[in-house]
């Protein structure tokens, strides 16, 4: 047989590769992370900085792997009948106590209190949890959340706004790129996987953004049958 290589198969056997890795770096890394464990009752005082450095820079491996492996090869997803209000609610609920750190309020709304779509509850919220995220992470000092859902038209629409720091017009197009991130810490990763799952779930992202002023995500799902 001839076949042609073009430029999907090229990523997509890129993706496994990198899958691979990705899975392969996380058996050695759980040795790492037990073993240093040991060493920290005997630690002398100067060296404790060090045993931080190590566990924070570990974490933050683990961190990128977890979230890169969720692009790269993301797990079968379980879809079935499924409560955007409860969902949204749980989220809100779950990041609340991360909010209050950051001195932010997040409200939410509902319009109905079903609003039923065929989706895999976990990565969803997965989703809103990126977003909540980002929103804490534009208003280091103090803000507010609105996290809302409504139905309109042939759609449950979601919205999550904050008044942030807002997002440059010339970067808004990065936002789907893996790995483009402003923030020291970041991994650039939150945004491609949430794009993703939303796209496994046959929806839309839009992102308004005003610099200095705010911005809001809205997701679009589609109705249960
Ligand atoms: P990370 O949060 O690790 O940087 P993301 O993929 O979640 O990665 O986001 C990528 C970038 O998009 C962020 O670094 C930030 O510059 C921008 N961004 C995303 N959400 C917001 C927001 N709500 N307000 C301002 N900037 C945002
Ligand atoms: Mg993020």
């Amino acid at each position: 047989y001839m076949r042609r290589v073009d430029h999907q198969d090229t990523l997509k056997v890129v993706g496994q590769l990198a899958a691979g890795i990705a899975h392969e770096i996380r058996n050695p890394m759980t040795s790492l992370k037990g073993f240093i464990q040991l060493l920290e009752p005997n630690l002398k005082d100067h060296q404790k900085m060090y045993f931080e450095v190590i566990n924070s820079e570990l974490k933050r491996i683990e961190t990128i792997m977890t979230e890169f492996l969720m692009l790269a090869k993301p797990k079968n997803t379980v879809f079935e009948k499924i409560n955007l209000t409860r969902v949204l609610a749980d989220t809100v609920d779950m990041m609340k106590p991360q909010a209050i750190l950051h001195d932010v309020d997040i409200k939410f709304n509902a319009r109905q209190s079903e609003h039923l779509t065929f989706g895999d509850a976990n990565r969803l919220k997965q989703v809103f949890i990126n977003l909540i995220k980002n929103a804490l992470e534009a208003m280091p000092d103090k803000g507010e959340i609105f996290v809302s859902v409504e139905t309109s038209g042939n759609q449950h629409l979601i919205s999550v706004k904050d008044n942030g720091c807002g997002i440059p017009e010339e970067k808004l197009n990065k936002l789907n790129e893996p790995f483009f991130t402003t923030k020291v810490n970041g991994t650039g990763l939150g945004l491609p996987v949430s794009l993703k799952i939303i796209e496994e779930h046959q929806g839309t992202v839009n992102v308004i953004s005003r610099l200095y002023e705010g911005t809001e995500f809205k997701i679009g799902l589609p109705l249960m049958e």
